[in-house]
């Protein structure tokens, strides 16, 4: 039993070099139950990927961790533990034998600068909307939409903070609700290949909405796109950033893609009807220095397990928005998919811009024209037979 409001059955586990008390249930049960506290030992890696982003944040920033929603505190605490120099993590959830269970971990783990409160996300964020009390990170980790606390989140964030938020409301994110997505994040998704990118610029746009609402302005650290979340990582500006809310627009005749500051009405290769996602954040999804940092802490506390896929994050922070994929090109072509390696390689070789993304295993990311594509998948197929 710990000291909650009910008796609750727990189990000790290990996450890096933490050690967590969880609900027993939650690690025996297939989807893990929201009660007496919610807890997914699936969902370790977006953990992972937090402690590496926390920690490549905190070089150069001290100050506190707000996690607004820790619930039985899994992140907070490895935060805590493995990120380094916060002067405090706060953690705080609404439900009281949560906030039980993390206490009893802190304690586990010999943990001090640990705070606990078992608040309503916007109250215990607005709690520290305060000079000096602001967070140098604040951590947004609801079930469904983050939009609804984007507002005191950024409040609560001190100028050159990170805010980091996860999504979970994928129907909604994904295209099956239009009107929905409009009301909760100011645009409308597409039914793509990249549909996973369009959904994390869409929660990017909103906290630029947001934060363009106060003044200030964000810029996008590292965008993450995995099973059932998708994660952003932004740093707070003190004032709007260059980038402009606009659109993905896509061509279903030809398969040409692009971002652009307005919705034209034809597809600007074949004359086809151009439709389009947005308003959403047409920016960097990743900062190359911050997942270089990322990936040096990954090689130091995990052995390297995330190194392709932060290279690969990295490698495509310079490249354009809207990824290709594998499948999708060669179908169009009327070919069989190659090898993603002589699909780079043949971009390359004709001077254009290549490189896979971290969104998709089969997807890339090119400066090529869709028509290029298209005829560079047929000969990238043909030469992979031969060899
Ligand atoms: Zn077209």
């Amino acid at each position: 039993m710990v000291s909650g409001t009910t008796p609750v059955d727990v189990a000790r586990i290990v996450e890096g070099d933490t050690t967590l008390v969880v609900p027993a249930g939650s690690i025996s049960g297939v989807v893990p139950p929201r009660r007496p506290a919610f807890f997914n030992p699936r969902a370790r890696r977006t953990r992972d990927l937090a402690v590496l982003a926390a920690g490549a944040h905190a070089e150069g920033h001290s100050g506190a961790y707000l996690d607004a929603m820790a619930g039985v505190g899994a992140r907070g605490l490895r935060v805590a533990a493995e990120a380094g120099s916060y002067d405090m993590v706060f953690l705080n959830d609404s439900n009281p034998d949560a906030v039980g269970m993390a206490r009893r971990s802190a304690a586990l783990n010999g943990l001090g600068r640990v705070a606990f409160s078992n608040m309503e996300a916007c109250r215990f964020l607005c709690e520290h909307s305060v000079r000096g009390g602001r967070g140098a990170a604040v951590d947004v980790d609801p079930f469904g939409s983050p939009a609804p606390y984007l507002d005191c989140a950024l409040r609560a964030l001190e100028y050159g903070g990170m805010l980091a938020v996860t999504a979970t409301d994928l129907q909604v994110l994904g295209g099956l609700h239009d009107a929905a997505c409009r009301r909760i994040y100011g645009g409308v998704p597409l039914w793509t290949v990249y549909g996973a990118e369009t959904a994390v610029r869409l929660v990017a746009g909103c906290m630029a909405t947001v934060a363009g609402r106060l003044g200030a302005g964000i810029s996008v650290l590292h965008a993450e796109s995995h099973m059932h979340y998708y994660r952003v990582y932004a740093r707070l500006l003190s004032k709007p950033g260059s980038s402009r809310p606009g659109y993905m627009v896509h061509c279903h005749r030809c398969g040409c893609r692009r971002v652009s500051d307005t919705h034209p009405r034809a597809c600007e290769s074949c004359g086809g009807d151009a439709e389009a996602a947005g308003p959403l954040w047409t920016g960097p999804l990743f900062d190359a220095d911050f997942v270089g940092r990322m990936a040096l802490r990954d090689a130091e506390q995990n052995g390297g397990a995330y190194a392709a896929y932060l290279e690969k994050c990295r490698r495509e922070a310079a490249m354009p928005a809207a990824f290709y994929t594998l499948d999708e090109v060669a179908s169009r072509a009327g070919t069989g998919p190659p090898p993603l390696r002589m699909m780079l390689e043949g971009l390359r070789g004709e001077g254009f811009s290549a490189e896979a993304t971290s969104f998709s295993p089969t997807g890339f990311r090119t400066d090529a024209p869709a028509t290029d594509v298209h005829r560079i998948v047929s000969s990238a197929k043909s030469h992979a037979h031969k060899v």
